[in-house]
């Protein structure tokens, strides 16, 4: 450990407890999404805070995006703070949005409870322990290196938990992320204090449908079953498309290792006649389903390109209709993202695990998420390639009851962010 190292390591145990009121601060604004509420207090109480740390704050509204009304407006914030001289900026962005409640809690969802070394709440661990981690982190090291260059950033966004087109992807249209002004990104979500995100696998969100023809449940040779051709997708989905997915292996380091594979999920099917209210007594009536829809989630890997993934099902529903009589379908695109893994090359990465070492006495895992965040937006809009997610907390635990953080992580992380400012933002150490 250098004089530096324990310079910094003093300083951020020195703000132990503000670290705690500030992750419960934050935690208390039930900034819940959908619908996205509390955006503007929660953006408030950051320019509070970093602006008493000497941070220019921007209080910027993703206006027309997903979502935004006046009611629900999606307000984000950008804070910066200019060191003496030259050099690059490293931005710390968090989203401050959570999701919802959900069942089960022994504890208060917004109470913020700490408890045998433990913050208790919904967006503990995901992520507003992170964020508050990446401020005390920051304020540390400009009280031991007031004479940085380059820049720090801050920001606070919203809509992560939606896909964050009123947060990151709106900061990324408007150049807050081009790499001629932000040259490291830092996500703090949930991954492990001792591991670095490097990216996600890709996603195709579609619906496809069946056609049929109503008629009489009684004569149902009368009609055409809608529900009947969907079920010979769903064969065909088992029979060919599970096992070819299953065959895609991946050089990513996805966690967890089963999702080094492509896969897919049916997330929903919907068939014939509409659902009643759960208070509706009555009978169904006698008809044969006209229309039946699944909506499927195909995550892919970096090694795949989408018009490969999208051939393979609209390959196997052309095989089906050359094979059976009366078939018709239609596919939807929805959503699609590509994969995206920074390289473990990166300026970004190498510092990062430099800090971990030294502060953790081990070397860093790399990770890949199996599902997407932020990063998407500043690689695809922003251009910006130097960005990883690292940050305290657990992630199994995110959108789960009783969600917590640990405060020994969150003292631990901010000491490698800490350390990672050191790195990248003065020539020479103290
Ligand atoms: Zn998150």
């Amino acid at each position: 450990m250098t004089l530096l190292d324990a310079r910094l390591a003093a300083e951020i145990e020195s703000r132990r407890d503000d670290l705690i009121s500030l992750t419960q601060a934050l935690v208390r604004i039930p900034t819940i999404n959908p619908p996205g509420q509390h955006y503007r207090e929660i953006c408030g109480l950051l320019e509070q805070r970093l602006s008493g740390s000497g941070f220019d704050c921007r209080l910027i509204r993703a206006n027309g995006t997903p979502g935004d009304s006046q009611r629900y407006p999606r307000w984000n914030i950008v804070a910066r703070r200019e060191g003496g001289s030259a050099g690059d900026c490293v931005h710390f962005n968090s989203h401050t949005d959570v999701v919802e409640v959900g069942h089960g809690w022994t504890t208060d969802p917004f109470g913020g409870e700490l408890k045998d070394g433990r913050i208790y709440g919904r967006g503990t661990c995901d992520m507003k322990g992170g964020l508050a981690t990446s401020i005390i982190a920051a304020e540390a090291f400009l009280a031991v290196c007031p004479d940085f260059g380059g820049a720090i950033e801050i920001s606070g966004t919203a809509d992560e938990e939606t896909g964050g087109y009123g947060g990151v992807a709106y900061l990324a249209k408007q150049g807050y992320f081009d790499p001629g002004k932000v040259q490291h990104v830092i996500i703090p979500e949930p991954l492990k204090k001792d591991r670095i995100c490097l990216g996600h696998r890709g996603v195709w969100w579609a619906e496809i449908e069946t056609r049929g023809r109503i008629a009489h449940g009684s004569m149902p040779f009368l009609g055409d079953s809608a529900i009947r051709h969907m079920g010979a997708v769903l064969e065909e989905i088992e029979r060919y498309l599970y096992p070819l997915l299953a065959s895609k292996l991946t050089a990513m380091p996805v966690v967890p290792p089963q999702a080094r594979q492509s896969t897919m999920n049916i997330n929903a099917i919907h068939g014939g006649a509409p659902e009643q209210d759960a208070d509706f007594t009555g009978f169904p009536a006698a008809c044969v389903a006209d229309r039946c829809r699944i909506t499927i989630d195909r995550r892919f890997l970096i090694e795949e390109d989408i018009a490969t993934v999208k051939a393979e099902v609209s390959g196997m529903m052309e095989r089906i209709k050359a094979e059976r009589p009366g078939f018709d379908y239609e596919i939807r695109d929805l959503w699609e993202i590509t994969p995206t893994m920074t390289d473990r090359d990166a300026p970004v990465v190498r510092t990062v695990s430099a800090a971990i070492r030294r502060v953790l006495a081990r070397a860093p895992d790399y990770v890949v998420s199996p599902g997407t965040y932020d990063q998407k937006h500043i690689d695809r809009i922003g251009r910006l390639k130097n960005c990883i997610a690292y940050g305290p907390g657990i992630l199994d635990l995110a959108h789960q009851p009783d969600e917590w953080i640990g405060v020994q992580d969150m003292i631990d992380s901010a000491n490698v962010m800490a350390l990672t400012l050191a790195d990248l933002l003065t020539q020479n150490h103290p």
